[in-house]
């Protein structure tokens, strides 16, 4: 015998938890199904115990910072598993309070993995669940490769569960993670090594924003190995790991390996096979803009489809997809275009929009830009002196902002407030009729000439 439910929601993470409380909210009776700790990615091992180490790291670089200012500090006295115990006990809080949350919205939580029988039927701890709509929101994990001693590495998934710094790290990957955790390594003192498969890090976004981070990495300390044929993992004889290039060319020493290459999709347990769902050729659960995939009642959101893998990407789609099933709004969902992000690397990144080379490629001679280089005031004092770059991207005679680009201190936190104005189609005049704020960085966006 089956339990029938209004709704049923396969992962408690960003996405199921945003996605089945807002449909109890409209009075949906709502099962939630997950085999892990409540929060998924976002809360146990990514954006929230990531922003507790990038926190970390920034205090260390202040206090690098402080004797310019005048203050005496001592330095060398890091203590990676006081900050370690500190963040799992906070992440334990947010479990805590999901779960609080979720019993106040009356969405039930199953523990168990869950997985299709049928097209509206699921099986998770022996028992049968039917709903007239199920939401997949089971997210990813981290890529490894299949090379010789890949199993040397660990993932973030591994950095998180780290009891002790390491002395030496190798990070593998280009993309967002590796950029954010080689960027903490090193910020906390650790020796860190970068391995690309390509020449440059984050190399889909603009290519000021790309040039500037590796310039900045670079010169701060970090060893960055371009276009490495990378061919596996060894360890040497006295313990240390290393990589070995195609060549057979050993480059060693390292106490720490980071695959951080990519994330695929959570489907391999879902029984997809009972359904007709449709996986798409990169292993995603096929879903288009209004979360529907191919089977009718079947919805997906955030990471384990192939839209931008962001919490609050998830979180927003899977309200969306709520408010369209049990609040009557036909037409809900969210529009994927500007969806601003932060990469907290260092400095950090703060993009919206198009890059100029895609609005180039899609505008063609349309397209003016404005840029300005500078020192933030921070370094005024300091004979330390990283750059700040800010960039607009405009389209035609009335100069539409269609990309805004920033690096350096303070990115992170002024990009929201620009995306607004972005996805309300604000024009390079309205940023040149925005009285600033002084003194502050995010002022040059609004006195660029
Ligand atoms: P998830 O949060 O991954 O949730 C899926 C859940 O489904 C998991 O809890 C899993 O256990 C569960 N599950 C899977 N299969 C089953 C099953 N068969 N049965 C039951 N349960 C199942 N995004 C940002 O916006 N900002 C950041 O700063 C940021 N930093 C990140 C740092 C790192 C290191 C990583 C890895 C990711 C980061 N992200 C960040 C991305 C963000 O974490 C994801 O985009 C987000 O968590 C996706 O939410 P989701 O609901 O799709 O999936
Ligand atoms: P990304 O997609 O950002 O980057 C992975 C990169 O690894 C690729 O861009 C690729 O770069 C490189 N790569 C792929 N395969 C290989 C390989 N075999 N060997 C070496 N390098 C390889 O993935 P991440 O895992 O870093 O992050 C996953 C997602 O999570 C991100 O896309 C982002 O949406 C989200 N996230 C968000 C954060 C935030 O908001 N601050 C922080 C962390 C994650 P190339 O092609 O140039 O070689």
């Amino acid at each position: 015998m089956s339990k029938t439910h209004d709704f049923i929601v396969i992962g408690g993470g960003s996405g199921g938890i945003a996605g089945a409380r807002r449909a109890a909210e409209h009075g949906a009776e709502v099962l939630l199904v997950e085999h892990g700790p409540l929060g998924g990615t976002c809360v146990n091992v990514g954006c929230v115990p990531k922003k507790v180490m990038w926190n970390t790291a920034q205090m260390a670089d202040m206090l690098r910072l402080a004797p310019d200012y005048g203050f005496e500090t001592k330095t060398g006295g890091f203590h990676w598993e006081t900050i370690k115990s500190a963040r799992d006990a906070y992440v334990n809080r947010l479990n805590g309070i999901y779960a609080r949350n979720l019993d106040s919205s009356r969405v039930t939580v199953v523990h168990g993995t869950g997985h299709f029988v049928a097209d509206h039927e699921i099986e998770v701890n022996g028992e049968r669940h039917h709903a007239p709509h199920i939401l997949i929101a089971t997210g990813g994990q981290p890529t490894i490769p299949d090379l010789p001693g890949a199993e040397l590495g660990i993932t973030s998934d591994g950095f998180f569960a780290l009891d002790s710094q390491p002395a030496n790290a190798l990070v593998i990957g280009a993309g967002y993670i590796a950029t954010e955790l080689a960027g903490v390594l090193h910020g906390l003192g650790s020796g860190v090594t970068m391995v690309l498969r390509k020449d440059r890090l984050l190399r889909t976004f603009d290519h000021t924003l790309h040039e500037v981070v590796m310039e900045q990495m670079e010169s701060s300390g970090i060893r960055i190995i371009p276009r490495a044929n990378l061919a596996g993992l060894v360890r040497d004889d006295d313990g240390s790991l290393g990589f070995t290039d195609a060549g057979g060319d050993v480059t060693g020493g390292f106490d720490c390996i980071i695959w951080a290459i990519g994330r695929h999709a959570n489907v391999a347990s879902l029984g997809l096979e009972y359904t007709g769902v449709r996986i798409d050729g990169r292993g995603h659960v096929d879903a288009d803009e209004y979360q529907n995939t191919s089977v009718s009642g079947i919805y997906a959101v955030g990471d384990v489809t192939r839209r931008a893998p962001l919490t609050p990407v998830a979180i927003a789609a899977a309200r969306r997809l709520s408010e369209r099933l049990f609040n009557n709004q036909p037409d809900a969902r969210l529009d994927y275009e500007n969806i601003p992000t932060v990469v907290f690397s260092h400095p950090p990144i703060g993009t919206v929009g198009l890059t100029e080379r895609e609005a180039r490629e899609r505008h063609g001679d349309g397209i003016r830009i404005y840029q300005s280089r500078f020192v933030n005031m921070r370094y005024a004092v300091s004979a330390y002196k990283p750059p700040t770059v800010v960039k607009l991207v405009t389209l035609g005679p009335e100069e539409r902002i269609i990309g805004c680009h920033v690096i350096g201190d303070g990115a992170d936190e002024m990009m929201q407030g620009f995306a607004v104005a972005v996805k309300m189609g604000a024009t390079k005049r309205h940023f040149d009729d925005t009285v600033a704020i002084h003194p502050t960085a995010a002022e040059e966006l609004v006195t660029l000439r």
